[in-house]
């Protein structure tokens, strides 16, 4: 395994307060000035970096930097300069800088759009609830007229809330307060993106969809994640804040027995994606964190999904932080956090799924739960885990992972880290991520 290098608090090279240690950035060949349009990734950071740093759209000229501060106005941007023709979004070179909050879910004169603003007139929720009772539709899949309506709903909800974002794109917060809400960024089928210093709330779906067959009695599943990286490559994400914002899931109502949820992941990463850094992110208060792989029967998946976490701050998460199948991926250094009496209840952290790769070292568990579990095993066989800290003592995860299973649980995986990270011990990484991880730190 490679060297630990020693934790080194410096003082703050970045122009945070300076109230709290700081880490070195890991070096300093570009600029870190969130303001500079043409910052790139570091060298050396991650899976991301593997093929040279994320770039974004750091190559756009003077006319491909927009300051936005409207739904209308992103989509504009994300839009200019594509071809003439072509569908999606433009894969020009593009830094767009995002300038206080932007409401994802708004008509083009940006006034907010709700429920009764997509609903298709055949749509009827106490009729939904009433025919997919379980006494009488069984555990088949929901279909017909009632559901072909929901379907409509979501769609017309989609075509407002899921905004594409193209290759060769910097979304940037500015100004400390960079908000994006009640909708999702795709960043489907494309190339060199990044995402810095923006909050995201509240990623809601307007109409979940019923499954007899998810867990015992059935779910309730909704669709849009804050940030979907989808088949995509080379995408970073950092300094980005993530949460439910202003609709936590304990205000949902109950229906066919179970409680409804509206939100999906905070950042998931499926179909294919590759070479991805997700760094300095504060995820809270939310169920589903991250999902890296979303389904076992997607064989395609393996090779791909290599994807960095460092330094995040998981906070109240419930479980999937990440989830993992197929992926080779690297968490170092993050901080995970569990209140007793939180919003959240406490699942677990680390999902080791069918054919995953993880290598887990140096991570900080605080988990007041009465079950810390915090590695636990969804058809997975290995994993390499050294360094991680459960409540201040050492955690051995492969044993914690053998009581869940009488198959063998390996404890290692066939690949290092193409790439030299510098590694803090578990022990001195609390406080600096508390003051470092999330979006407005930056400025
Ligand atoms: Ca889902
Ligand atoms: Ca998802």
């Amino acid at each position: 395994m490679r060297a630990l290098i020693c934790a080194a608090f410096v003082a703050a090279l970045t122009s945070c307060a300076i109230t709290t240690p700081h880490f070195a950035q890991t070096t300093a060949a570009t600029s870190t000035d969130i303001s500079n349009p043409h910052h790139t990734q570091s060298a050396n950071d991650g899976w991301g970096a593997h093929e040279g740093p994320v770039t974004g759209g750091a190559k756009a000229g003077d006319a491909h930097v927009y300051r936005v501060r409207t739904r209308s106005e992103l989509v504009r941007a994300l839009s200019a300069g594509a071809v003439a023709g072509s569908k999606g979004p433009s894969s020009a070179p593009k830094v767009i800088f995002i300038d206080g909050t932007i409401d994802l879910s708004v008509d083009a004169q940006n006034r907010p759009l709700s429920e009764r603003d997509y609903q298709d007139p055949a749509f009827d929720w106490s009729a939904y609830a009433k025919q997919f009772d379980v006494e009488t539709w069984g555990k088949k899949p929901v279909e017909g007229p009632l559901e072909a309506a929901r379907k409509r709903s979501a769609d017309t909800q989609a075509s407002v809330v899921v905004i594409p974002v193209g290759s060769n794109t910097s979304l940037i917060g500015v100004g400390g307060s960079a908000l994006i809400k009640n909708g999702s960024l795709m960043v489907k089928n494309v190339e060199n993106v990044l995402i810095r210093n923006i909050s995201f709330e509240d990623a809601y779906d307007y109409f979940p969809q019923w499954d007899p067959k998810d867990n015992a009695n059935g779910e309730w599943n909704s669709e849009y994640d804050n940030v979907t990286v989808y088949g995509s490559r080379r995408v970073w994400i950092d300094h980005c804040t993530f949460s439910d914002g202003a609709r936590p899931d304990k205000i949902n109502r109950t229906s066919l027995g179970r409680p409804m949820q509206f939100h999906d992941g905070l950042v998931d990463i499926v179909r294919g994606a590759d070479l991805i850094t997700v760094s300095y992110n504060h995820f809270k208060n939310h169920d589903k964190g991250s999902l890296i792989g979303n389904s076992d029967s997607r064989s395609d998946d393996a090779g791909k999904l290599r994807v960095t976490l460092h330094h995040n701050w998981f906070d109240n998460v419930k479980e999937r932080s990440p989830r993992v199948r197929y992926g080779r991926v690297h968490a170092y250094n993050n901080l995970y956090t569990a209140t007793a009496g939180a919003d959240y209840g406490y699942g677990y952290s680390i999902g080791v799924g069918l054919k995953s790769q993880l290598i887990v070292e140096n991570n900080v568990f605080d988990i007041d739960a009465s079950q810390a579990r915090v590695f636990k095993l969804w058809r997975g066989d290995r994993i390499s885990a050294t360094g991680n800290l459960l409540n201040g003592v050492p955690v051995d995860a492969v044993v914690m992972l053998q009581t869940q299973t009488s198959s063998p649980v390996a404890s290692d995986v066939d690949w290092v880290p193409p790439y030299q990270p510098i590694v803090h011990a578990a022990d001195r990484i609390t406080a600096a991520i508390k003051a470092q991880a999330g979006a407005g730190r930056l400025r």
